[in-house]
């Protein structure tokens, strides 16, 4: 029965590590579907924004009390991991709870510890669950959080809450069973499962074996399918947080990607002198229409976003009653590079399947709606920058479609002909001084 158990377990971490490896490699294969982008530079000031950001998890303290439970959730996460690594060892090697004897009384401690934290996730998830469901907040009801979205957070959620369960379910018929049966390890009394003990202290000891390894099976089953459900799930942000707070960007938020192309054209119109010996910029496309054409970084950004909403709830077009969520710029983005990794790896048409980013996904009236003010990309808790890619779209409208509003193409053509955004020609820009100068001379 013993060695059964080892080699079902095996089994299932093997096809668990299979699904896992290969939804890895098709994410990075989606991500490279993006334009190269070297982003070396300043190795020591990425990696404090990365201890800040996502692992200090600053930017969430703006709003305390989610910010708390969120914390309880994220380190509950991690150590509880510990415990995993024994259950995965325990279910290798058909032992029982290896580490125990070599920890002594600190593997009681460490129980303890875990049942606190598990508490501590149990009670988070039930106010997320009642804040997302029954609270007014608005982000939470916009029209990309229903169907899937809305589902996959309640469903993150409600996992987290059952594994929960199991774990305490566990250790209470396990500490039953300790003093009935010499063979079970004795962990010393746990606070919380302790709690459930009378529940099941009237079964017989056969079913509380049952109840054991069920619970035991169902918790190390639940967290391997839980890691490959989270690739499939906004809950990627766990893991995708780091990078992307890694590579985010150095440079001041109002400080815009030129083209070198444009900037060069720009340069000799106005009769600065550019750098002769510089090889000729490549043009290619002029901004985004697909995502093939925005950066590697702009689609890891869309598999980082939590979907949380903050962005869009400091949208300033949002809040007047545009059509422009950024964190729908980010999910529409994330599914068109899911859509054409999909296609890709089938050996469909991918790139072109008739479909692109611009069109099918965003709609111009959401990207003309951008102030370029940069809320959201302050807003957001884990440095994911939407304007970028709203700018890279527009610019794609803007120059190679010439489809940008006509109030803003005459703007673009003063600016070519006269140098200003408006109509005057540059020999009258100081026309202003002149009539300054005969007011005080009068
Ligand atoms: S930069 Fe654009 S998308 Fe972002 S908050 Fe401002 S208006 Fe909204
Ligand atoms: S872009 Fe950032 S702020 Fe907006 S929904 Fe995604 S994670 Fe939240």
């Amino acid at each position: 029965m013993a060695y059964l158990q080892q080699i079902l377990f095996v089994l299932t971490l093997a096809i668990a590590v299979y699904i896992l490896t290969r939804r890895i490699k098709t994410i990075k294969g989606n991500i490279q579907l993006g334009k190269d982008l070297d982003l070396s530079n300043q190795p020591s000031q990425r990696f404090r924004n990365m201890l800040l950001v996502a692992f200090g998890q600053q930017k969430m303290f703006k709003k305390v009390i989610p910010a708390f439970l969120h914390l309880l959730i994220y380190v509950g996460f991690l150590v509880i991991n510990i415990e995993v690594l024994e259950f995965i060892l325990d279910g290798i090697l058909g032992t029982h709870r290896l580490f125990a004897p070599y920890l002594g009384g600190f593997y009681n401690l460490l129980m303890n510890v875990f049942e606190c934290l598990a508490i501590g996730v149990l009670v988070s998830c039930v106010a997320f669950l009642v804040r997302r469901n029954v609270l007014p907040i608005e982000r939470f009801k916009s029209a990309e959080m229903t169907s899937w979205p809305k589902l996959d957070a309640n469903l993150i959620l409600v996992i987290e809450i059952i594994l929960m369960v199991a774990i305490l379910t566990m250790n209470a018929s396990d500490q039953i069973l300790q003093g009935r049966d010499a063979h079970y390890t004795t962990t010393g009394p746990l606070i919380f499962s302790g709690l459930l003990v009378p529940i099941f202290e009237p079964m017989s000891t056969s079913s509380l074996i049952i109840v054991e390894r069920f619970a035991w099976w169902f918790h190390i089953v639940g967290i391997l399918a839980f890691a490959v459900y989270v690739t499939y799930s906004k809950h990627l942000h766990i893991f995708m947080a780091f990078p992307n707070t890694y590579y985010s960007s150095l440079k001041p938020k109002g400080e815009m990607n030129n083209m070198d192309s444009v900037t060069n054209e720009v340069h000799i119109m106005l009769g600065i002198q550019a750098d002769q010996s510089a090889p000729p910029a490549e043009v290619g496309r002029f901004g985004a229409k697909d995502v093939n054409d925005l950066s590697w970084l702009n689609i890891m950004n869309a598999y980082a976003c939590t979907e949380c909403g903050r962005c869009t709830a400091e949208c300033p077009a949002n809040q007047t009653g545009k059509k422009l969520s950024p964190r729908k710029i980010m999910m529409d983005t994330r599914d068109r590079a899911e859509e054409v990794g999909n296609s890709l790896a089938k050996g469909g048409k991918g790139l072109e399947d008739g479909k692109s980013l611009l069109g099918d996904y965003i709609t111009q009236e959401e990207i003309n709606a951008c102030t370029s003010c940069n809320a959201c990309v302050e807003a957001c808790p884990v440095n994911i920058n939407p304007l970028e890619i709203i700018l890279e779209l527009r610019r794609y409208v803007a120059m190679e479609e010439s489809g940008s509003p006509a109030s803003w193409n005459s703007m673009f053509q003063n600016i070519e002909t006269s140098f200003a955004p408006w109509k005057f020609a540059p020999t009258d820009r100081f026309n202003w001084s002149q009539e300054l100068k005969e007011e005080s001379n009068s």
